[in-house]
């Protein structure tokens, strides 16, 4: 499959140590595509057993988290902890929140945590947390009381230079308060351990837009490198309608965009007039539905149910951003038929292999979520400076700092990408510049 055969054996060993983990498994041959380019290159690769090292995470937390709901009943879920790859800095990457939560799910995360990181240019390691936990429906006590027992049994592996966790699907700046209001009395110290905090205990600015700003600073380079164009008048469809596709679509209609279509799990809302997404950030900070509420002030919408159906929809720029496996080959095959030329991941991982096979067959520009989302992580890198420094940039600040990541982002994808002679492949761009810095930290800190 590979025209290395040592890549043949690390997939290989991959699968059959890993049955059951699909998405963990469909990650690492992601990144094990790219790495046909380099391998043969360079024989220390294998020398040094730096794959097979980089596919085994360096510790995973497992725990039961047991609690009491408002009614006094015990109710149990489980916990993780993924510290995937410390070669560069502390593991730092999201908890997630939410029943489809497995350590499958967790350790693609992870894994591509550690690339992203990298890319970004900050000291920071790749990890991924989270639970089966879901806070739907949860009264703010219950809520409180799980992320307490949750830390407790969490605290001992965190720490400013050890782990710093952050947000991701179930888990704002509610859940964070509470985690780190519990990390703090357990460890009798501020240090700032979780990012995504409150702004009036060490949250950073911009940390909210980060994700949705970045990405379209992405776009904004594609659009220049490969179209010597702009979001001016462009039409945009954004998936999903949480944290990451709200503030795309502020920034992207801030660019002169217009967006048409959101999502979330029960369906699509499509408008030619452009979508008020200031109402839907007001929705879903209620938790409401997204069809259910937009039509009740705009009843004339057009809507329906499938969330699949968005990607019918004619842009210019298809930006998913609500989950992984969102868009698979026949929704690209929509797209391409619509005219889409440029598919940018907010999300981790929402389009299926096959997917992105088409798009590069078919001339579609696309870029993985491990590059274009890597904006909130980013920013997570800029609270632990500030919070280290004892210090609080401006909005405008942190701004500046999350576009000139996202253009070196995007500089270090595109310029790998042409140096291994595919330009228009951002994905071997990002995983070949993200691993390279990786892999050399850890030749240099020998066999550990
Ligand atoms: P949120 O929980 O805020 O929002 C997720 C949104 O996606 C919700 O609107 C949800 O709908 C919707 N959704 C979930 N599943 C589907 C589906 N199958 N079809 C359509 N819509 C769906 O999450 P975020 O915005 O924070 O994160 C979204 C993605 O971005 C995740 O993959 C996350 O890992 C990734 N990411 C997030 C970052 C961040 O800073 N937040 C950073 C980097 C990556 P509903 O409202 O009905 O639940």
């Amino acid at each position: 499959m590979y025209k290395n055969e040592y890549l043949n054996r690390i997939y290989a060993s991959v699968k059959e140590k890993n049955p059951e983990q699909k998405e963990f498994i469909n990650a690492v041959k992601e990144f094990l595509d790219s790495m046909d380019y380099i391998v043969g290159l360079d024989p220390d690769i294998e020398k040094y057993s730096i794959l097979e090292r980089i596919v085994v995470p360096e510790r995973i937390l497992q725990f039961r988290i047991s609690w009491l709901d408002d009614n006094g009943k015990v109710q149990v879920n489980n916990g993780y902890r993924v510290q995937f790859n410390s070669a560069i800095g502390p593991y730092k990457g999201g908890m997630r929140f939410d029943p489809t939560v497995n350590l499958s799910i967790l350790k693609f995360l992870g894994f591509e945590q550690i690339f992203k990181n990298s890319l970004t240019g900050l000291p920071m390691g790749g990890g991924k947390g989270g639970s089966d936990f879901d806070p739907k429906g949860k009264s703010d006590n219950e809520v409180m009381r799980f992320c307490q027992a949750f830390m407790a049994e969490l605290y001992h592996f965190l720490g400013p230079d050890t782990d710093v966790p952050a947000g991701d699907l179930g888990f704002g700046a509610r859940e964070a308060g509470y985690m780190y209001g519990m990390y703090k009395k357990l460890n009798k110290e501020s240090s700032g351990v979780l990012t995504g905090k409150g702004l009036s205990y060490g949250g950073s600015k911009t940390r909210t837009e980060a994700t949705g700003y970045g990405l379209c600073y992405f776009v904004e380079e594609m659009l220049k490198t490969y179209y010597n164009d702009t979001f001016k008048g462009k039409r945009v469809v954004i998936s999903g309608s949480g944290n990451v596709a709200e503030y795309a679509a502020v920034k992207a209609t801030e660019l002169g965009a217009k967006v048409v279509a959101m999502s979330d799990r029960k369906g699509y809302i499509y408008s030619e007039d452009g979508i008020d997404f200031n109402y839907v950030i007001e929705i879903k900070s209620n938790r409401g539905s997204l069809i259910d509420e937009y039509l009740k002030k705009y009843p004339n919408t057009k809507h329906g149910s499938n969330p699949h159906d968005i990607w019918k929809i004619k842009c210019d720029i298809a930006l998913p951003c609500a989950t992984q496996n969102e868009l698979n080959l026949e929704d690209a095959k929509e797209l391409k038929k619509n005219g889409c030329k440029i598919v940018s991941e907010g999300a981790n991982m929402p389009c299926e292999l096959d997917a992105v096979k088409y798009f590069s067959e078919n001339d579609i520009i696309f870029s993985p979520g491990k590059a274009s989302n890597a904006g909130g992580v980013a920013v997570s890198g800029l609270e632990m400076s500030q919070n280290a420094m004892h210090l609080s940039w401006t909005f405008e600040e942190v701004d500046e700092k999350l576009k000139e990541i996202m253009q070196n982002i995007f500089k270090s994808c595109f310029e790998t990408a042409v140096k291994y002679g595919e330009p228009k492949n951002l994905s071997l761009g990002a995983n070949i510049a993200g691993f390279l810095k990786v892999y050399d930290a850890m030749k240099a800190q020998g066999v550990i």
